[in-house]
């Protein structure tokens, strides 16, 4: 069987990865000189900046991601993050634990849950404004870290599951390595399994049939499965079609900052809480060779995607670190065709397309999970109907 994949990110080398070690003859197609799409980086500075996605995988080593990459061989060691979080407000930090939450709140929460099984249906937004002011604002600071977006713009029951997994598998790990490691380690397999990644070869068109043609510059090659890493929106335009009613993308910003002393000192989250921006991490301390010295990774997300915010979320990090010797290395925004979500979380699309064994993985065809667990999840799925 010949599978040709459009796109070497995450989702595409995955799926490529699994399919090639399963037997198929996998080709993958990327536009750019360097696979890996939003999960890589380059070094800058003596730092590893990312591409797209922060060093770190949602759930760790024992997530759906770190489970599968276990079952492929690839060979990248995960670090739990310890502890998993921490927040920052009004100057002060405390460590995230069951405790931080009064148990009033996490009757309501309870409730919630409650609620939303009989049928009552709120955005996340409706529920947490009942909530104390703190939780409040750690609950829009998590959807900013997670996903990019506010509590109005998700739907409490969208939550559950992710909500649930977190509960099972905890909280992030770090890959040794960065994102890169992965990327990298997953198309190691794709070639040591005989396929093929082909940089700077840009799919223009997909043909249906009973084999399905991907059209480049001048050539034109068949496959039996043809799986798409570039979203729902771009795979109908390769086909031919219009997207009319596709759910919007969600934008953000990513600042790497080079600091001179460690400003988190572990490997978890520092959720910023009540500010622009939603969190910080610094991977450093879980490998010391992603950074020079050390390196913090802040996430803001974006409304309109405006100077404004952006000129907002640096102020508010040169605030923060006052008194630290740091300099911002990367101010990187994701909207468009490079967004930090190709569909804003909670209305994922799916992995299949009308036609049958052509598909859609990535982060525009997610299943119930965060980031790359979600990413992950979507690929098992097609994995499902194709082994
Ligand atoms: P990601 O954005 O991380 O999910 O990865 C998607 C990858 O697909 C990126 O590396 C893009 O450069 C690549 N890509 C997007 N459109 C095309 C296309 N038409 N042909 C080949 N690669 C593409």
């Amino acid at each position: 069987m010949k599978a040709g994949i459009v796109g070497a990110g995450l989702g595409g080398l995955l799926a490529g990865a699994y399919l090639s070690s399963e037997g198929f003859d996998v080709e993958v197609f990327e536009k750019l000189p360097f696979a890996g799409g939003r999960f890589t980086s380059f070094s800058y500075k003596g730092y590893e900046v990312s591409t797209g996605a922060l060093h770190m995988i949602p759930h760790g080593k024992r997530g759906p991601l770190g489970r599968m990459l276990r079952e492929i061989g690839c060979d990248v060691e995960i670090v739990d993050s310890k502890p998993e979080g921490e927040f920052l407000l009004n100057g002060e930090r405390e460590l995230l634990t069951k405790e931080s939450f009064t148990k009033l709140d996490v009757l309501k929460l309870n409730l919630e849950f409650l609620m939303n099984k009989l049928g009552r249906k709120r955005t996340l937004e409706e529920f947490a404004r009942g909530l104390s002011e703190r939780s409040y604002l750690y609950v829009r600071s998590f959807l900013g870290w997670s996903f990019s977006i506010s509590p109005e713009q998700m739907r409490f029951e969208k939550i559950v599951p992710i909500f649930r997994r977190t509960e099972l598998y905890g909280g992030p790990g770090i890959p040794i390595g960065g994102c890169k490691a992965v990327t990298e380690s997953l198309a190691e397999i794709i070639e040591s399994n005989g396929g093929g990644i082909h940089l700077r070869r840009e799919v223009k068109a997909i043909k249906p049939g009973e084999k399905h043609k991907i059209f480049l510059d001048g050539e034109e090659r068949k496959y039996d499965v043809i799986i798409s890493d570039v979203g729902h929106k771009i795979t109908s335009e390769l086909l031919g079609e219009k997207h009319a009613d596709h759910p919007p993308e969600s934008k953000g910003v990513k600042y790497t900052v080079a600091i001179d002393e460690p400003f988190i000192g572990h490997t978890g989250v520092l959720f910023v809480l009540g500010k622009s921006i939603a969190g910080m991490n610094e991977v450093t301390n879980a490998d010391e060779n992603l950074g020079r010295k050390h390196m913090l990774q802040i996430h803001q997300p974006l409304r309109n995607g405006t100077k404004e915010e952006i000129v907002q979320g640096l102020r508010e990090i040169r605030e923060i670190l006052r008194g630290y010797s740091f300099e911002i290395i990367a101010v990187q925004s994701y909207k468009g065709d490079w967004p930090v979500n190709r569909v804003m979380a909670g209305m994922d699309m799916g992995n299949r397309t009308k036609y049958g064994s052509i598909y859609v993985v990535g982060d525009g065809a997610k299943g119930d999970d965060i980031e790359v667990e979600g990413i992950a999840l979507g690929v098992r799925k097609v994995l499902e109907d194709l082994l």
